[in-house]
């Protein structure tokens, strides 16, 4: 059975006093994980040892970074690699998420690279994949995704591919308020699985997480992950607020 994931992205947010406080307030606030879900804080580098020694011996609670280097290693000033995350023992990294997309030029054949050093160092990636709202528009959005599918995973082997988590986040649905309806995320969701299941396999594409991202809150994540195909959500703004995050956590199926 797919694993069911409740992933925050704090983004840019939060000195480390305040991840701290809300990661104990989160923690003490009632929330269930059976061993077939989890949650997972998407946080800034510099508090990835801090919260994640905070979470030892927590079940089923992982930290992920919010992005890595494509190069293994050297000249590349600022940059934080796969290998380093992995020396500090971060499981999951999300990897293309929009707003790097469209801020720091993440093009599909550079995520293909990022995505080949996380394998080789263990890391999880959790892909992030999802049209704008123009595209929508156009009724493109299916071969759009597709296409960012194909030139950033579809190079691994099913093998390599197993273990990854994919997020479909409509960049019209982040952080708008607005959100996908949860049958136009469970036709995405299906159309991904149905493309993954074409190039390896339906029992590969039943294995992958499938998370919905964009505007998930406590009041709309139990009718989008209630759907068939979507296994949780990557989520941003209501990821800040310990209650809401709990509540989101507890509408995992
Ligand atoms: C995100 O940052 O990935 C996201 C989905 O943000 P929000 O939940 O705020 O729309």
């Amino acid at each position: 059975m797919r694993k069911q994931i409740a992933a925050a992205n704090w983004k840019m947010n939060l000195t480390l006093q305040q991840g701290e406080a809300l990661i104990d307030e989160l923690l003490n606030t009632p929330h269930n994980l059976s061993d077939n879900q989890q949650a997972v804080f998407g946080i800034p580098f510099p508090y990835l040892t801090a919260i994640n020694a905070k979470l030892a011996g927590k079940e089923n609670v992982f930290v992920s970074a919010q992005n890595c280097y494509s190069k293994k290693s050297g000249a590349y000033t600022g940059e934080v690699s796969a290998e380093m995350l992995q020396s500090i023992g971060v499981p999951y990294v999300i990897l293309g998420h929009s707003e790097r997309r469209e801020y720091f030029g993440e093009s599909n054949a550079m995520l293909a690279e990022k995505v080949n050093i996380c394998f080789e160092y263990g890391l999880k990636p959790i892909f992030c994949c999802g049209e704008a709202l123009s595209i929508r528009e156009a009724g493109s959005q299916n071969s759009f995704v597709e296409t960012q599918l194909k030139e950033s995973l579809f190079h691994l082997t099913a093998a390599q591919l197993t273990g990854f988590v994919i997020a479909y986040e409509p960049i019209w649905a982040i952080g708008t308020g607005k959100t996908a309806s949860s049958d136009q995320a469970q036709e995405m969701h299906a159309h991904i699985r149905s493309v993954l299941a074409a190039q390896y396999g339906a029992e590969v594409a039943n294995s992958i997480s499938i998370l919905y991202g964009g505007s998930v809150k406590a009041a709309n994540a139990k009718e989008i992950f209630g759907k068939p195909d979507v296994d949780g959500g990557l989520v941003g703004g209501a990821s800040l607020i310990a209650a809401e995050f709990a509540a989101i956590i507890n509408s995992l199926k």
